[in-house]
């Protein structure tokens, strides 16, 4: 079966002014996605995972060309989006969707929230009758967990685990082929990132949907993703099936990052990666030589600073970027 969307080395660098009092300060190259490839299939769950700073938000954008790519190609359906027309983009923004981190900013705050979710029908289905539109509203509402008296109230009347909620029915309400998904449990209480992550996961199964899941550790993709990519400083460093990826994980980094999983409070789980691997992530501006790892990775060797890894397959459907993997 064809991948509904292939990512093939993209790469997504930006000219920044280095920090300087001097009137001519150099312009330099941050490299937030250095050479990214993979293959979505229809229906399949990929969650992205890395510390902040790796490139997966960066790289989410990129799909939907909310900031473009500076290298490599974006195909969608088969059909490379590399000059792709304004109205192009627009079939393909709605085909797919996104689902930000902090669902009331993401909000319109002058809109109530059923003229939120009936935005994307107003802007792609202008065939659609008022009437039918305000019937797939309520029914939405439904399917994601709204009280269907919440239709003329404003997002900042409800907690973030009910914006979410609005933010889920106003993705999908156009029945999208993809939702990328930006951290869209990590602002939200503990308690309330289980309750949504799960609704995700039924959602998907239901519309079948491809989900792009991203997350800033693995504990939360483990229950919702197919398959999950391991991200470092713009790199990846793992891309394996989800089962193999946590049963037996083959770079240094994921090995770290499954090493920090079991405790449930998230921001413990990053004093834990970082007591692990030390906090000093080098600057994507000025990244490491060789494995760009290596100054944070436990197993190195001299050659890593030298040589590059390349991601290489190491089992059936499971690739590594590691010397050792
Ligand atoms: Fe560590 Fe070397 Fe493997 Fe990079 S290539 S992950 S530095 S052992
Ligand atoms: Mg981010």
């Amino acid at each position: 079966e064809a991948p509904i969307l292939s990512v093939r080395d993209v790469r997504v660098h930006f000219k920044v002014k280095a920090k300087s009092r001097l009137p001519w300060a150099p312009v330099r190259t941050l490299k937030a996605v250095d050479g990214v490839s993979f293959d979505l299939r229809a229906g399949e769950t990929l969650g992205v995972v890395g510390e902040s700073g790796c490139g997966k938000s960066t790289l989410s954008r990129a799909i939907l060309n909310l900031i473009p790519a500076t290298h490599g190609e974006i195909v969608w359906m088969g059909r490379s989006l590399a000059n792709a027309s304004t109205r192009d983009w627009h079939a393909v923004r709605r085909d797919v969707q996104m689902i930000f981190q902090d669902p009331l900013a993401s909000l319109d705050p002058r809109m109530t929230v059923g003229q939120i979710i009936a935005e994307p029908l107003r802007e792609h289905r202008r065939d659609l009758s008022k009437d039918e539109v305000s019937r797939r509203v309520r029914a939405m509402m439904a399917k994601v967990g709204l009280r269907e008296q919440m239709i003329n109230r404003y997002a900042h009347e409800f907690s973030g685990g009910q914006c979410q909620r609005i933010g889920i029915a106003r993705a999908l309400i156009i029945e999208p082929k993809l939702i990328v998904c930006d951290e869209p449990v990590s602002a939200l209480d503990v308690s309330i990132q289980a309750q949504i992550v799960n609704l995700l996961k039924s959602l998907q199964q239901e519309m079948r949907l491809a989900v792009i899941f991203i997350a800033h550790d693995l504990a939360v993709v483990k229950h919702i993703a197919d398959r999950v990519m391991v991200m470092y400083l713009g790199h990846v460093m793992e891309l394996a099936d989800k089962h193999a990826l946590y049963a037996d994980p083959r770079h240094p980094y994921t090995r770290a990052l499954l090493s920090a999983v079991p405790i449930p409070d998230p921001a413990i789980e990053r004093n834990k990666v970082v007591q692990i691997l030390g906090d000093d992530i080098p600057s994507p501006i000025n990244p490491p030589s060789g494995c760009v790892f290596h100054t944070r990775c436990p197993r190195a060797e001299a050659r890593c600073s030298v040589e590059v890894p390349l991601l290489r397959r190491v089992a059936d459907g499971h690739a590594a970027a590691c010397h050792f993997a």
